[in-house]
Protein backbone atom coordinates (compact mmCIF):
# COMPACT_ATOMS: atom_id res chain seq x y z
CA UNK A 1 0.00 0.00 0.00
CA UNK A 2 1.33 3.44 -0.70
CA UNK A 3 1.88 5.77 1.87
CA UNK A 4 1.53 9.75 2.47
CA UNK A 5 4.10 12.02 4.54
CA UNK A 6 3.20 14.29 6.59
CA UNK A 7 4.53 17.52 7.52
CA UNK A 8 5.16 18.48 11.32
CA UNK A 9 4.28 22.94 10.66
CA UNK A 10 6.88 23.66 13.72
CA UNK A 11 9.67 21.73 11.54
CA UNK A 12 8.94 20.79 8.44
CA UNK A 13 9.78 18.13 8.39
CA UNK A 14 7.80 14.99 7.72
CA UNK A 15 8.13 12.98 10.79
CA UNK A 16 4.42 11.02 10.18
CA UNK A 17 2.71 8.85 7.40
CA UNK A 18 -0.25 7.61 6.63
CA UNK A 19 -2.04 4.69 3.94
CA UNK A 20 -3.08 6.40 1.39
CA UNK A 21 -5.90 4.32 0.92
CA UNK A 22 -7.36 3.30 -2.88
CA UNK A 23 -10.36 2.69 -4.12
CA UNK A 24 -10.75 -1.45 -4.06
CA UNK A 25 -10.25 -0.28 -0.05
CA UNK A 26 -12.26 2.64 0.15
CA UNK A 27 -15.44 0.45 -1.57
CA UNK A 28 -14.82 -2.66 0.49
CA UNK A 29 -15.14 -0.45 3.89
CA UNK A 30 -17.98 1.12 2.51
CA UNK A 31 -19.32 -2.36 1.78
CA UNK A 32 -19.01 -2.98 5.14
CA UNK A 33 -20.59 0.26 6.47
CA UNK A 34 -23.92 -0.37 4.18
CA UNK A 35 -24.42 -3.84 5.46
CA UNK A 36 -24.09 -2.94 9.22
CA UNK A 37 -26.16 0.48 8.94
CA UNK A 38 -29.58 -1.16 8.62
CA UNK A 39 -29.28 -2.49 11.89
CA UNK A 40 -28.08 0.84 13.77
CA UNK A 41 -31.44 2.63 12.06
CA UNK A 42 -33.97 -0.18 13.48
CA UNK A 43 -32.23 0.01 16.90
CA UNK A 44 -33.87 3.78 16.92
CA UNK A 45 -32.53 7.09 18.35
CA UNK A 46 -32.73 6.05 22.19
CA UNK A 47 -30.16 2.87 21.28
CA UNK A 48 -28.03 5.41 19.26
CA UNK A 49 -27.90 7.84 22.11
CA UNK A 50 -27.06 5.35 24.59
CA UNK A 51 -23.81 4.28 22.66
CA UNK A 52 -23.07 7.68 22.20
CA UNK A 53 -22.47 8.03 25.39
CA UNK A 54 -20.36 5.71 25.60
CA UNK A 55 -17.97 6.82 23.24
CA UNK A 56 -18.01 10.15 24.65
CA UNK A 57 -16.39 8.27 27.38
CA UNK A 58 -14.11 6.42 25.41
CA UNK A 59 -13.09 9.92 23.52
CA UNK A 60 -12.29 11.21 27.50
CA UNK A 61 -9.95 7.98 27.80
CA UNK A 62 -8.05 8.99 25.18
CA UNK A 63 -8.66 13.02 25.13
CA UNK A 64 -4.34 12.77 25.76
CA UNK A 65 -3.44 10.70 23.00
CA UNK A 66 -6.27 12.49 21.14
CA UNK A 67 -5.11 15.88 21.67
CA UNK A 68 -1.20 15.16 21.21
CA UNK A 69 -1.63 14.17 18.15
CA UNK A 70 -3.38 17.37 16.79
CA UNK A 71 -1.23 19.55 18.95
CA UNK A 72 1.57 18.51 16.18
CA UNK A 73 -0.39 18.61 13.08
CA UNK A 74 -1.44 22.18 14.13
CA UNK A 75 1.83 22.92 16.07
CA UNK A 76 -0.27 24.87 18.66
CA UNK A 77 -1.11 23.70 22.31
CA UNK A 78 -4.82 25.18 23.53
CA UNK A 79 -6.69 24.38 20.66
CA UNK A 80 -5.44 20.99 20.27
CA UNK A 81 -7.28 20.56 23.64
CA UNK A 82 -10.58 22.54 22.75
CA UNK A 83 -10.94 20.04 20.27
CA UNK A 84 -10.77 17.54 22.07
CA UNK A 85 -13.18 18.80 24.75
CA UNK A 86 -15.46 20.65 22.29
CA UNK A 87 -15.82 16.72 20.64
CA UNK A 88 -17.15 15.51 24.31
CA UNK A 89 -19.22 18.38 25.06
CA UNK A 90 -21.02 17.78 20.84
CA UNK A 91 -21.45 14.03 21.57
CA UNK A 92 -23.47 15.04 24.67
CA UNK A 93 -25.30 17.60 23.03
CA UNK A 94 -26.55 15.65 20.19
CA UNK A 95 -27.21 13.01 21.78
CA UNK A 96 -29.22 15.83 24.45
CA UNK A 97 -30.91 16.80 21.06
CA UNK A 98 -31.54 13.81 18.55
CA UNK A 99 -34.57 12.37 20.69
CA UNK A 100 -36.16 15.85 20.61
CA UNK A 101 -35.95 16.48 17.31
CA UNK A 102 -36.88 13.20 15.82
CA UNK A 103 -40.07 12.85 18.11
CA UNK A 104 -41.39 15.87 16.04
CA UNK A 105 -45.36 14.90 15.29
CA UNK A 106 -45.35 13.43 11.76
CA UNK A 107 -48.46 12.91 10.85
CA UNK A 108 -51.89 14.18 9.78
CA UNK A 109 -55.30 14.19 7.56
CA UNK A 110 -54.64 15.27 4.31
CA UNK A 111 -56.64 19.17 3.39
CA UNK A 112 -56.67 18.43 -0.30
CA UNK A 113 -57.98 14.49 -0.27
CA UNK A 114 -60.32 14.23 2.49
CA UNK A 115 -60.15 10.80 4.02
CA UNK A 116 -56.25 10.30 3.26
CA UNK A 117 -54.53 10.26 6.62
CA UNK A 118 -50.54 11.09 5.81
CA UNK A 119 -47.26 10.14 7.54
CA UNK A 120 -43.73 10.96 6.87
CA UNK A 121 -41.57 8.18 7.27
CA UNK A 122 -38.32 9.59 7.88
CA UNK A 123 -35.34 7.61 5.79
CA UNK A 124 -31.53 8.05 6.00
CA UNK A 125 -29.13 7.92 3.24
CA UNK A 126 -27.53 4.44 4.26
CA UNK A 127 -23.63 6.00 3.94
CA UNK A 128 -22.76 9.66 4.41
CA UNK A 129 -19.69 10.27 3.19
CA UNK A 130 -17.29 13.06 5.11
CA UNK A 131 -14.56 14.94 3.69
CA UNK A 132 -12.77 17.19 5.87
CA UNK A 133 -9.88 19.94 5.90
CA UNK A 134 -7.07 20.82 8.06
CA UNK A 135 -7.85 23.97 9.83
CA UNK A 136 -9.56 22.33 12.77
CA UNK A 137 -8.85 18.90 12.03
CA UNK A 138 -10.96 17.05 14.77
CA UNK A 139 -14.38 19.44 14.78
CA UNK A 140 -14.56 19.83 10.93
CA UNK A 141 -14.29 15.75 10.69
CA UNK A 142 -16.75 15.32 13.28
CA UNK A 143 -19.43 18.21 12.80
CA UNK A 144 -21.37 16.55 9.95
CA UNK A 145 -20.26 12.81 11.51
CA UNK A 146 -22.23 12.88 14.53
CA UNK A 147 -25.50 14.11 13.26
CA UNK A 148 -25.55 11.75 10.47
CA UNK A 149 -24.57 8.86 12.68
CA UNK A 150 -27.45 10.11 14.95
CA UNK A 151 -30.02 10.18 12.19
CA UNK A 152 -29.38 6.48 11.60
CA UNK A 153 -26.92 6.46 8.59
CA UNK A 154 -23.48 5.10 8.60
CA UNK A 155 -20.10 7.25 7.95
CA UNK A 156 -17.25 6.93 6.07
CA UNK A 157 -14.70 9.72 6.99
CA UNK A 158 -11.85 11.12 5.11
CA UNK A 159 -9.88 13.42 7.24
CA UNK A 160 -7.98 16.13 5.48
CA UNK A 161 -4.32 14.33 4.59
CA UNK A 162 -2.11 17.25 6.13
CA UNK A 163 -3.37 16.61 9.76
CA UNK A 164 -4.49 12.94 10.25
CA UNK A 165 -2.36 12.28 13.13
CA UNK A 166 -5.66 12.46 15.65
CA UNK A 167 -7.56 9.43 13.54
CA UNK A 168 -5.57 7.15 15.13
CA UNK A 169 -6.55 7.92 18.46
CA UNK A 170 -9.65 8.83 18.12
CA UNK A 171 -10.01 4.86 15.80
CA UNK A 172 -8.90 3.48 19.22
CA UNK A 173 -11.93 5.29 20.92
CA UNK A 174 -14.33 4.39 18.30
CA UNK A 175 -13.02 0.65 18.67
CA UNK A 176 -13.73 0.70 22.42
CA UNK A 177 -17.41 1.12 21.24
CA UNK A 178 -18.03 -2.38 18.90
CA UNK A 179 -21.78 -0.95 17.99
CA UNK A 180 -20.54 2.54 16.92
CA UNK A 181 -17.13 0.59 15.29
CA UNK A 182 -19.54 -0.87 12.96
CA UNK A 183 -20.79 2.00 11.31
CA UNK A 184 -18.29 4.41 11.37
CA UNK A 185 -14.99 4.04 9.78
CA UNK A 186 -12.07 6.21 8.71
CA UNK A 187 -10.02 5.61 5.18
CA UNK A 188 -6.69 7.83 5.19
CA UNK A 189 -5.30 9.39 1.80
CA UNK A 190 -5.37 11.93 -0.55
CA UNK A 191 -7.33 13.54 -3.50
CA UNK A 192 -7.68 10.04 -4.75
CA UNK A 193 -9.16 9.02 -1.47
CA UNK A 194 -11.36 11.68 -1.63
CA UNK A 195 -12.83 10.25 -5.16
CA UNK A 196 -13.30 6.85 -4.27
CA UNK A 197 -15.14 8.18 -1.06
CA UNK A 198 -17.74 9.97 -3.56
CA UNK A 199 -18.09 7.06 -5.77
CA UNK A 200 -19.19 4.72 -2.53
CA UNK A 201 -21.29 6.57 -0.33
CA UNK A 202 -24.87 8.13 -0.46
CA UNK A 203 -24.05 11.58 -0.06
CA UNK A 204 -21.28 13.43 1.11
CA UNK A 205 -20.73 16.30 3.30
CA UNK A 206 -17.60 18.01 2.30
CA UNK A 207 -15.65 20.63 4.11
CA UNK A 208 -12.64 22.92 2.38
CA UNK A 209 -11.62 25.26 -0.70
CA UNK A 210 -13.95 26.35 -3.16
CA UNK A 211 -11.90 25.01 -6.03
CA UNK A 212 -12.05 21.41 -4.51
CA UNK A 213 -15.44 21.91 -3.58
CA UNK A 214 -16.36 22.88 -7.25
CA UNK A 215 -15.08 19.38 -8.12
CA UNK A 216 -16.42 17.71 -5.59
CA UNK A 217 -19.87 19.28 -6.32
CA UNK A 218 -19.51 17.64 -10.02
CA UNK A 219 -18.28 14.37 -9.23
CA UNK A 220 -21.70 14.17 -6.71
CA UNK A 221 -23.78 15.04 -9.56
CA UNK A 222 -22.37 12.80 -12.35
CA UNK A 223 -23.13 9.85 -9.64
CA UNK A 224 -26.80 11.49 -8.50
CA UNK A 225 -26.24 11.92 -4.94
CA UNK A 226 -26.44 15.15 -2.94
CA UNK A 227 -23.61 17.03 -1.74
CA UNK A 228 -23.52 19.35 1.80
CA UNK A 229 -20.69 21.99 0.26
CA UNK A 230 -19.20 24.16 3.28
CA UNK A 231 -16.31 26.23 1.46
CA UNK A 232 -14.13 29.22 1.97
CA UNK A 233 -15.44 32.91 2.78
CA UNK A 234 -14.06 36.47 2.71
CA UNK A 235 -15.75 37.75 5.80
CA UNK A 236 -16.81 41.57 6.50
CA UNK A 237 -16.76 43.16 9.51
CA UNK A 238 -18.82 46.74 9.82
CA UNK A 239 -18.13 49.05 12.74
CA UNK A 240 -20.80 51.56 12.74
CA UNK A 241 -19.87 55.71 14.78
CA UNK A 242 -21.82 54.29 17.42
CA UNK A 243 -20.31 50.94 18.48
CA UNK A 244 -18.01 50.12 21.46
CA UNK A 245 -14.94 50.68 19.96
CA UNK A 246 -12.77 48.54 22.39
CA UNK A 247 -14.99 46.04 22.39
CA UNK A 248 -14.93 45.85 18.41
CA UNK A 249 -11.70 46.19 18.54
CA UNK A 250 -11.13 42.69 20.71
CA UNK A 251 -13.55 41.08 18.63
CA UNK A 252 -11.90 41.36 15.82
CA UNK A 253 -8.56 40.83 16.23
CA UNK A 254 -9.78 37.32 17.71
CA UNK A 255 -11.74 36.47 15.01
CA UNK A 256 -9.10 37.72 12.53
CA UNK A 257 -6.18 36.82 14.14
CA UNK A 258 -6.84 33.75 16.66
CA UNK A 259 -5.91 30.21 15.16
CA UNK A 260 -3.44 32.28 12.80
CA UNK A 261 -6.60 33.39 10.52
CA UNK A 262 -6.79 29.78 9.77
CA UNK A 263 -10.30 29.61 10.09
CA UNK A 264 -13.21 29.66 7.19
CA UNK A 265 -15.15 32.29 9.55
CA UNK A 266 -12.27 34.49 10.54
CA UNK A 267 -12.51 38.37 9.52
CA UNK A 268 -10.57 39.60 6.26
CA UNK A 269 -12.30 42.32 5.82
CA UNK A 270 -12.96 45.42 7.85
CA UNK A 271 -15.46 48.76 7.59
CA UNK A 272 -14.77 51.24 9.82
CA UNK A 273 -17.14 54.49 9.64
CA UNK A 274 -14.56 57.69 8.69
CA UNK A 275 -15.13 59.32 11.97
CA UNK A 276 -13.71 56.60 14.22
CA UNK A 277 -11.03 54.95 11.57
CA UNK A 278 -8.25 57.06 13.24
CA UNK A 279 -8.89 56.03 16.98
CA UNK A 280 -9.77 52.42 15.62
CA UNK A 281 -6.78 51.55 13.92
CA UNK A 282 -4.66 52.57 16.42
CA UNK A 283 -6.89 50.53 19.03
CA UNK A 284 -6.49 47.82 16.77
CA UNK A 285 -2.67 48.16 16.13
CA UNK A 286 -2.05 48.95 20.09
CA UNK A 287 -3.80 45.69 20.46
CA UNK A 288 -2.62 43.24 18.58
CA UNK A 289 1.23 44.35 18.85
CA UNK A 290 0.92 42.81 21.95
CA UNK A 291 0.65 39.59 20.76
CA UNK A 292 3.60 36.78 20.38
CA UNK A 293 3.77 33.41 18.32
CA UNK A 294 3.85 30.39 19.92
CA UNK A 295 7.62 29.36 19.40
CA UNK A 296 9.75 28.25 20.58
CA UNK A 297 8.14 27.24 23.25
CA UNK A 298 4.21 25.96 22.09
CA UNK A 299 3.19 26.81 25.37
CA UNK A 300 3.55 30.41 25.44
CA UNK A 301 2.54 33.22 23.04
CA UNK A 302 -0.85 33.37 20.65
CA UNK A 303 -0.10 32.12 17.20
CA UNK A 304 0.83 28.99 15.85
CA UNK A 305 2.45 28.28 12.91
CA UNK A 306 0.96 28.22 9.19
CA UNK A 307 -0.39 24.71 9.29
CA UNK A 308 0.06 24.13 5.19
CA UNK A 309 3.20 25.62 4.62
CA UNK A 310 2.32 26.65 1.08
CA UNK A 311 -0.28 29.36 2.73
CA UNK A 312 2.55 30.95 4.38
CA UNK A 313 3.78 31.97 0.84
CA UNK A 314 0.00 32.87 0.18
CA UNK A 315 0.04 35.13 2.59
CA UNK A 316 3.10 36.77 2.53
CA UNK A 317 2.34 37.06 -1.18
CA UNK A 318 -1.20 39.21 -0.86
CA UNK A 319 0.72 41.54 1.80
CA UNK A 320 3.53 42.20 -0.38
CA UNK A 321 1.49 42.89 -2.90
CA UNK A 322 -0.62 45.24 -1.19
CA UNK A 323 2.43 46.98 0.19
CA UNK A 324 3.30 47.19 -3.59
CA UNK A 325 -0.12 49.15 -4.61
CA UNK A 326 0.52 51.42 -1.67
CA UNK A 327 -0.75 50.00 1.50
CA UNK A 328 0.80 50.79 5.00
CA UNK A 329 1.44 48.21 7.57
CA UNK A 330 0.83 49.17 11.52
CA UNK A 331 1.66 45.91 12.75
CA UNK A 332 2.93 42.88 11.77
CA UNK A 333 3.29 42.00 8.43
CA UNK A 334 6.38 39.73 7.88
CA UNK A 335 6.18 36.18 7.40
CA UNK A 336 8.83 34.43 9.56
CA UNK A 337 10.67 31.37 9.23
CA UNK A 338 11.86 29.79 12.08
CA UNK A 339 13.75 26.60 12.31
CA UNK A 340 11.29 25.21 9.43
CA UNK A 341 8.13 26.54 10.41
CA UNK A 342 6.20 29.87 9.38
CA UNK A 343 4.59 32.11 11.64
CA UNK A 344 2.65 35.85 11.02
CA UNK A 345 1.80 38.40 13.93
CA UNK A 346 -1.22 39.98 12.93
CA UNK A 347 -1.04 42.16 10.26
CA UNK A 348 -3.33 45.59 10.51
CA UNK A 349 -3.05 47.71 6.64
CA UNK A 350 -5.04 50.91 5.52
CA UNK A 351 -4.80 52.04 2.40
CA UNK A 352 -6.29 48.89 0.48
CA UNK A 353 -8.48 48.53 -1.80
CA UNK A 354 -10.90 46.26 -3.54
CA UNK A 355 -8.15 45.41 -6.40
CA UNK A 356 -5.99 44.40 -4.33
CA UNK A 357 -6.23 39.77 -3.42
CA UNK A 358 -6.19 40.67 -0.13
CA UNK A 359 -9.44 42.36 -0.19
CA UNK A 360 -10.80 39.94 -2.46
CA UNK A 361 -9.05 36.59 -2.43
CA UNK A 362 -9.43 33.99 1.21
CA UNK A 363 -6.43 34.86 2.69
CA UNK A 364 -6.65 32.15 5.55
CA UNK A 365 -3.80 34.33 7.68
CA UNK A 366 -3.96 36.90 10.51
CA UNK A 367 -4.29 39.66 8.33
CA UNK A 368 -6.46 42.77 8.83
CA UNK A 369 -6.92 45.06 6.25
CA UNK A 370 -9.09 48.63 7.37
CA UNK A 371 -11.13 50.53 4.97
CA UNK A 372 -13.75 53.66 5.88
CA UNK A 373 -16.46 54.02 4.63
CA UNK A 374 -18.71 57.61 4.95
CA UNK A 375 -22.51 55.72 5.91
CA UNK A 376 -24.29 52.35 5.73
CA UNK A 377 -24.89 52.24 2.03
CA UNK A 378 -21.49 52.32 1.29
CA UNK A 379 -20.68 50.50 4.35
CA UNK A 380 -23.12 47.55 3.19
CA UNK A 381 -22.31 48.35 -0.71
CA UNK A 382 -18.31 47.04 0.39
CA UNK A 383 -19.08 44.01 2.65
CA UNK A 384 -21.59 42.89 -0.32
CA UNK A 385 -18.79 43.35 -2.86
CA UNK A 386 -17.38 39.74 -2.76
CA UNK A 387 -17.84 36.05 -4.40
CA UNK A 388 -18.45 34.63 -1.12
CA UNK A 389 -21.21 34.63 1.43
CA UNK A 390 -19.85 32.87 4.94
CA UNK A 391 -20.49 34.95 7.54
CA UNK A 392 -19.82 39.02 8.94
CA UNK A 393 -20.12 40.62 12.04
CA UNK A 394 -21.76 44.64 12.79
CA UNK A 395 -20.64 46.12 15.71
CA UNK A 396 -23.95 48.91 16.53
CA UNK A 397 -24.43 51.08 19.66
CA UNK A 398 -27.42 49.24 19.82
CA UNK A 399 -29.40 45.76 19.04
CA UNK A 400 -31.79 47.28 16.47
CA UNK A 401 -28.82 49.50 14.33
CA UNK A 402 -26.68 46.47 14.29
CA UNK A 403 -29.71 44.66 12.72
CA UNK A 404 -30.78 46.85 10.50
CA UNK A 405 -27.13 46.75 8.83
CA UNK A 406 -26.58 42.83 9.36
CA UNK A 407 -29.71 42.20 7.45
CA UNK A 408 -28.54 43.76 4.23
CA UNK A 409 -25.31 41.72 4.64
CA UNK A 410 -25.19 38.55 1.88
CA UNK A 411 -23.80 36.04 3.92
CA UNK A 412 -25.56 33.36 5.89
CA UNK A 413 -24.76 33.90 9.54
CA UNK A 414 -24.24 37.63 10.69
CA UNK A 415 -22.85 38.29 14.52
CA UNK A 416 -23.87 41.67 16.14
CA UNK A 417 -21.37 43.18 18.67
CA UNK A 418 -18.79 39.72 18.92
CA UNK A 419 -17.71 37.45 15.18
CA UNK A 420 -17.24 34.05 14.75
CA UNK A 421 -20.63 33.69 16.60
CA UNK A 422 -21.39 30.73 14.75
CA UNK A 423 -18.45 28.42 16.10
CA UNK A 424 -20.58 28.08 19.14
CA UNK A 425 -23.96 29.35 18.78
CA UNK A 426 -24.66 25.72 16.83
CA UNK A 427 -28.65 26.12 18.18
CA UNK A 428 -29.71 28.10 14.74
CA UNK A 429 -29.39 27.24 11.73
CA UNK A 430 -28.02 29.13 8.58
CA UNK A 431 -26.60 28.49 4.95
CA UNK A 432 -23.64 29.59 3.23
CA UNK A 433 -24.59 32.00 0.45
CA UNK A 434 -22.57 32.95 -2.58
CA UNK A 435 -19.24 30.70 -3.03
CA UNK A 436 -18.82 29.55 0.64
CA UNK A 437 -21.08 26.90 0.55
CA UNK A 438 -24.24 24.93 -1.11
CA UNK A 439 -26.82 22.54 0.98
CA UNK A 440 -28.67 21.91 3.91
CA UNK A 441 -27.99 23.89 7.44
CA UNK A 442 -25.05 21.98 9.26
CA UNK A 443 -26.55 23.76 12.71
CA UNK A 444 -29.97 24.12 14.57
CA UNK A 445 -32.42 20.71 14.32
CA UNK A 446 -31.65 20.54 10.56
CA UNK A 447 -28.24 19.73 11.07
CA UNK A 448 -29.58 16.08 11.89
CA UNK A 449 -32.60 16.21 9.04
CA UNK A 450 -30.63 17.24 6.36
CA UNK A 451 -29.56 13.55 6.31
CA UNK A 452 -32.88 11.81 5.98
CA UNK A 453 -35.08 11.89 2.96
CA UNK A 454 -38.80 12.12 3.83
CA UNK A 455 -40.99 9.28 2.16
CA UNK A 456 -44.60 9.80 3.05
CA UNK A 457 -47.08 6.89 3.69
CA UNK A 458 -50.71 7.35 3.12
CA UNK A 459 -53.94 5.43 3.62
CA UNK A 460 -57.20 5.99 1.95
CA UNK A 461 -60.16 5.28 4.45
CA UNK A 462 -62.34 6.19 1.57
CA UNK A 463 -63.45 4.02 -1.23
CA UNK A 464 -61.14 4.35 -4.26
CA UNK A 465 -61.38 6.49 -7.52
CA UNK A 466 -62.55 3.58 -10.05
CA UNK A 467 -61.28 3.89 -13.64
CA UNK A 468 -64.66 5.21 -14.49
CA UNK A 469 -63.53 8.30 -13.61
CA UNK A 470 -62.38 9.37 -16.77
CA UNK A 471 -65.38 8.98 -18.78
CA UNK A 472 -65.07 11.53 -21.02
CA UNK A 473 -68.40 12.13 -21.28
CA UNK A 474 -68.61 13.52 -17.82
CA UNK A 475 -66.53 16.80 -18.97
CA UNK A 476 -68.74 19.80 -19.47
P1 LIG B 1 -9.05 21.43 0.37
O1 LIG B 1 -10.20 21.76 -0.50
O2 LIG B 1 -7.69 21.54 -0.17
O3 LIG B 1 -9.16 19.92 0.93
C1 LIG B 1 -10.26 19.49 1.70
C2 LIG B 1 -10.37 17.98 1.61
O4 LIG B 1 -10.70 17.60 0.29
C3 LIG B 1 -9.10 17.22 1.97
O5 LIG B 1 -9.47 16.14 2.80
C4 LIG B 1 -8.62 16.72 0.61
O6 LIG B 1 -7.88 15.54 0.67
C5 LIG B 1 -9.92 16.49 -0.11
N1 LIG B 1 -9.86 16.49 -1.58
C6 LIG B 1 -8.97 17.13 -2.37
N2 LIG B 1 -9.30 16.94 -3.67
C7 LIG B 1 -10.41 16.15 -3.69
C8 LIG B 1 -11.23 15.63 -4.73
N3 LIG B 1 -10.99 15.88 -6.01
N4 LIG B 1 -12.30 14.88 -4.38
C9 LIG B 1 -12.59 14.64 -3.09
N5 LIG B 1 -11.85 15.11 -2.06
C10 LIG B 1 -10.77 15.87 -2.36
O7 LIG B 1 -9.26 22.35 1.66
P2 LIG B 1 -8.22 22.61 2.82
O8 LIG B 1 -7.10 23.41 2.24
O9 LIG B 1 -7.96 21.35 3.54
O10 LIG B 1 -9.07 23.52 3.81
C11 LIG B 1 -9.05 24.91 3.80
C12 LIG B 1 -10.32 25.44 3.17
O11 LIG B 1 -11.46 24.95 3.87
C13 LIG B 1 -10.42 26.95 3.24
O12 LIG B 1 -10.89 27.43 1.99
C14 LIG B 1 -11.49 27.17 4.31
O13 LIG B 1 -12.18 28.38 4.19
C15 LIG B 1 -12.38 26.00 4.11
N6 LIG B 1 -13.15 25.73 5.31
C16 LIG B 1 -14.50 25.96 5.31
C17 LIG B 1 -15.25 25.77 6.46
C18 LIG B 1 -16.73 26.01 6.49
O14 LIG B 1 -17.40 25.56 7.42
N7 LIG B 1 -17.30 26.72 5.53
C19 LIG B 1 -14.62 25.32 7.61
C20 LIG B 1 -13.25 25.13 7.58
C21 LIG B 1 -12.52 25.32 6.43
Amino acid sequence: MSVLQVINPRTGTADFEIPDHDAAHVAQVASRLRTAQNDWFKAGVEYRCEVFMRWGKAVEKHAADITAALRIDTGRKLMAQVETQNTVEKIRYWTEQAPRILSAVQEGESRLVPGVHYRYQLVPYPVVGVISPWNVPLILALIDTMPALLAGSAVLLKPSEITPRFATPLQASIEEVPELAAVFKIVTGGPGTGQALIDNVDLVCFTGSVATGRKVAVHAAQNFIPAFLELGGKDPAIVLPSANLENAANAILRSAAGLTGQACQSLERIYVHQSVMQPFVKLLADKASSIRINWPDISSGHMGPFIFQPQAHKVREQIEEAVALGATVHCGGEVSEHEGGYWCLPTVLTGVNHSMKLMREETFGPVLPVISFADENEAVHLANDSEFGLSAAVFAGSREEGEAVAQQIRAGAVSINDAGLTVSVHDVEKNAFCLSGMGGSRMGDAGLLRFFRKQALMHQSAPVIPLEYFDESAAT
